[in-house]
C-alpha cells in the first residue's frame, strides 16, 4: 500500500499457512506499515493502541493475529471487535471472514435495525467473533444472549468516531463485563483525552504504534478544490462529472435533506446516482451499499456519519458537495478514494466565505489543494 520498500512479508511475520492462503486470495502482496509494526506485536498477546487514518488496513493488521490466537471452537465468542457504525460492523466481519476462510471461523455482525431474533439464534449455534456496534452488544449482553466469559480479545476500531457518537459509557459497561484477562486493541485516528483515559483505565502497558500522517492515503490522493462564484452548486457540480468523466464516486452533503434532495436532483438529470443517511432502515442502507459496491449505481450520496470507513474498491472520485467543517471531517472523507495504493481524486465545492476554513484544513493535513476552474460548458463532453 502507498510506497514500496523492502520490507518483511506476511510469512516473515510469522503468519500461519491457512491465514497466508487467504491474505493471497485478497490479493495482498506484503504487509501495509501498520500491519508490520503491529502483527508480531499482538501475535505476542499485547495491548496495543494504534494511530492511523483511514485506508492503512488496520483491519487485516488486527484480524489476522487475533485469528491465529483462536482456540478450537468454543461454545461463546472469544473476540470481540466494536464500531461505531452499522456498516462498519458488516464490513469489519466481512474481513474477518475473508482472513478466517480457510479456519472455520465464525463470524456475526451485530447492530441495531436487524432482527434480533436472528442474531440471537447464530449466536446459540456458537460463534468465535462478533462485531458489533456497542448499543447492540450491551443489549445482548443484557439479555445474555451474549457472554463474554471466555472473551479472549477485545478491539475498540475507530475509537474516537465512537466516543463522539456518544458511546463511551456503553464501551465501559462492555468492558466490565469482560474478563480482565482479556487482551484489549485500541484504534484511532486521532486520541483525544477520553480515548486515552479508557486506554489508561483498561489496557495494560499497552505498545503503542502510530503510522505518520504523510505516509498514508493522501500522496494517492490529487486533491482539488472548485470555488463557487456565480454559479449553483448542482451546475457546477454536473458540469464536473461531465468534464471529469466522473466513474464512480461518493458525494458528500451536509445534511440528510441535502442529500435526498441532491440525490434526487443528479437522477432527474439522468445520473446513476442513490443514497445513505442515518433516517433509511437498515435493509435500505445495506442494498444501497450492495448496489453501489457491485458497480449498478455510479454515484453515492451520503452524509458523514453514513459513510465513516466504508470501503468500497476502485472509488475514482470524492465529492464534497459540502465543505467539510473540519480536518477530521476532510480526511475522512477523502480516505473513501485512493485506498490500498490505488490513485483517486478527491473535489471540494467550496463558496469563497469558505475559503479561510479550506485553508486550515489545507494547513493541518499538510497537503496541497489546488484550485481549479469551473469547467464552462465548452469543456464538458
Ligand atoms: P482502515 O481500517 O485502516 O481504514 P482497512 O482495513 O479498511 O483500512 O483497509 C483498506 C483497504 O486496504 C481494504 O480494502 C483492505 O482489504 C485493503 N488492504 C489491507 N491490507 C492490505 C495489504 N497489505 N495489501 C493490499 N491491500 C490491503
Ligand atoms: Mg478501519
Amino acid at each position: 500500500m502507498g510506497k514500496k520498500s523492502a520490507s518483511a512479508s506476511f510469512a516473515d511475520l510469522g503468519v500461519s499457512p491457512e491465514i497466508l492462503r487467504a491474505v493471497d486470495d485478497m490479493g495482498f502482496e506484503e504487509p501495509s506499515p501498520i500491519q508490520l509494526q503491529t502483527i508480531p506485536q499482538l501475535l505476542d498477546g499485547r495491548d496495543l493502541v494504534g494511530q492511523a487514518q483511514t485506508g492503512t488496513g488496520k483491519t487485516a493488521a488486527f484480524a489476522i493475529p487475533l485469528l491465529m490466537r483462536l482456540q478450537a471452537r468454543r461454545g461463546w465468542p472469544q473476540v470481540l471487535v466494536m464500531t461505531p457504525t452499522r456498516e462498519l460492523a458488516i464490513q469489519v466481519a466481512e474481513e474477518f471472514a475473508r482472513v478466517g476462510r480457510y479456519t472455520n471461523t465464525r463470524v456475526l455482525p451485530v447492530y441495531g435495525g436487524q432482527s434480533i431474533g436472528r442474531q440471537i439464534k447464530t449466536l446459540q449455534r456458537g460463534v468465535d467473533v462478533v462485531v458489533g456496534t456497542p448499543g447492540r452488544v450491551l443489549d445482548h449482553l443484557n439479555r445474555k444472549t451474549l457472554r463474554l466469559e471466555q472473551l479472549q480479545a477485545v478491539v475498540l476500531d475507530e475509537a474516537d468516531e465512537m466516543l463522539d457518537m456518544g458511546f463511551i459509557d456503553d464501551i465501559e459497561s462492555i468492558l466490565n463485563a469482560t474478563p480482565p484477562s482479556r487482551q484489549t486493541l485500541l484504534f484511532s485516528a486521532t486520541i483525544p483525552g477520553p480515548i486515552a483515559r479508557l486506554a489508561e483505565k483498561y489496557m495494560r502497558t499497552p505498545v503503542h504504534v502510530s503510522i505518520n500522517p504523510e505516509y498514508v492515503a493522501a500522496p494517492d490522493i490529487w486533491q482539488v478544490y472548485y470555488e463557487l462564484r456565480n454559479i449553483d452548486h448542482l451546475e457546477a457540480l454536473c458540469r464536473i462529472l461531465d468534464a471529469e468523466a466522473v466513474e464512480r464516486a461518493i458525494i458528500f452533503c451536509r445534511t440528510k435533506r441535502r442529500v435526498d434532495e441532491l440525490a434526487e436532483a443528479l437522477r432527474s438529470r439522468g445520473y446513476s446516482a442513490d443514497h445513505i443517511h442515518g433516517d433509511l432502515e437498515q435493509n435500505q442502507r445495506n442494498r444501497v451499499m450492495g448496489a453501489f459496491r457491485e458497480g449498478e449505481i455510479d454515484l453515492l450520496v451520503a452524509t458523514d456519519v453514513a459513510a465513516r470507513g466504508i470501503d468500497v474498491q476502485n472509488i475514482s472520485h470524492v465529492i464534497n458537495y459540502d465543505c467539510p467543517q473540519d480536518p477530521e471531517s476532510y480526511v475522512h472523507r477523502i480516505g473513501r478514494t485512493g485506498r490500498a495504493g490505488r490513485t483517486g481524486t478527491a473535489i471540494t465545492l467550496v463558496y469563497p466565505k469558505e475559503l479561510p476554513l479550506l485553508r486550515t484544513i489545507q494547513r493541518l493535513v499538510k497537503v496541497r489543494i489546488e484550485r481549479h476552474p469551473i469547467p464552462s460548458l465548452a469543456d464538458v463532453v
